[in-house]
């Protein structure tokens, strides 16, 4: 079993701590949600994690390498994959070439990734021509093609409608099921995240405030009055709430 594994990781932006001996575990196989508001240190965390930026202090594992440090070249070469909050593909690059760019290291099909998250007939459109969705989409197919284990995911859900975020949801547990990733999601769309995740980590103010399962976090005070605002309803309880029959009949 191989785990992803954050100690006490502090990192600094002047006198900013973003974020505040951070320690979290993604397990082989589990999606791991990150939520909490907005600054609270989530990409910051993402980005340390991927060697985007070196924690002032603290230590981050895979199995039993440590990778605290590691350029984001050595770091996705090792099995973690990320995408990033706003997608930049190269514009005027096509679908298949943009991919092919990310996967530089790695003898992969183009085609293959983008079959995964269902991009393939847009193999030869320049990324500029694509809609927001499937810049998405191409961002995930992007990442991988880099063959990883862990996939680091940054808001893949923001800005999309209903119906394409039904479909990120399926390609996600897609993902997991036939590739076998282990996903640390950070996500701001309730519905996806509560859904979809094994367990949950709330931050705030760079600081782990809760951890749990998506119902252990839905039902915790702390963690509705600092961002959930009101307790999430599951989608199965409005179900079951549906099927109750009446009483006093
Ligand atoms: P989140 O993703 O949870 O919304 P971020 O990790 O982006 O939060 O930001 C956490 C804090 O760190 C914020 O106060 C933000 O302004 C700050 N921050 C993030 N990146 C940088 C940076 N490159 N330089 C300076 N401050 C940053
Ligand atoms: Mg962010």
């Amino acid at each position: 079993m191989e785990t992803l594994r954050v100690e006490h990781v502090v990192k600094e932006f002047g006198g900013l701590r973003a974020i505040n001996n951070i320690s979290l575990e993604v397990r082989e196989g589990e999606i791991l949600g990150l939520i909490g508001p907005n600054g609270a240190g989530k990409s910051t965390l993402i980005n340390c994690i991927s060697g985007v930026f070196k924690p002032n202090s603290g230590h981050i594992w895979l199995g039993r390498r440590e990778i605290t440090g590691w350029s984001p070249h050595a770091v996705c070469r090792a099995g973690i994959a990320r995408t990033f909050q706003i997608p930049r593909p190269f514009p005027r690059l096509t679908a298949r070439e943009n991919v092919r760019v990310a996967s530089f290291h790695r003898k992969s099909d183009p085609l293959e990734a983008l079959e995964r998250v269902g991009l393939h007939t847009k193999a030869d459109v320049p990324a500029r021509d694509l809609t927001f969705h499937e810049r998405r989409k191409l961002e995930i197919a992007r990442a991988l093609a880099t063959r990883p284990r862990f996939l680091l995911l940054d808001e893949v859900m923001a800005g999309l409608n209903p119906t394409e975020t039904a479909e990120m949801v399926a390609l996600v547990r897609q993902l997991r099921e036939e590739l076998g990733l282990s996903m640390l999601w950070v996500e701001h769309v309730m519905g996806a995240i509560m859904e979809c995740a094994d367990r949950l980590v709330v931050l705030h103010q760079g600081a782990v405030l809760a951890e749990g399962t998506p119902r252990e976090i839905a039902n915790d005070p702390q963690v509705i009055e600092v961002y959930l605002g009101e307790r999430y309803a599951f989608k199965e309880d409005q179900l079951a709430a549906c099927e109750e029959p009446e009483r006093g009949l």
